[in-house]
């Protein structure tokens, strides 16, 4: 009984971890590795330096169509943008 008992623990305690880290997604540039709350360091400006900003309420209609869901930033500060982290011919 006892064995059994801190076993289920063990694996309760797992799963919620999984959880929490399926829940670290970041609205702003779609990475899960962060949440907008705690900072995106993807929000750049043309002058490399990083944007604090808060999820906006529209998306961004300079992402590529294949970026979903959609993402909360505002266009100026897209990564995707030709002076973006992510833009793919740097
Ligand atoms: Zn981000
Ligand atoms: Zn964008």
């Amino acid at each position: 009984m006892v064995i059994r008992d801190s076993r289920a623990a063990i694996t309760s305690s797992k799963v919620l971890a999984r959880i929490a880290s399926a829940r670290r997604y970041c609205s702003l540039c779609g990475k899960t590795n962060h949440t907008a709350a705690q900072g995106c360091r993807n929000m750049k400006d043309n002058a490399g330096q990083i944007v604090e900003i808060q999820p906006a309420q529209s998306t961004c209609n300079l992402c590529p169509a294949t970026v979903s869901p959609r993402l909360n930033h505002p266009p100026y500060l897209c990564p995707f943008r030709p002076t973006g982290p992510f833009h793919a011919n740097k």
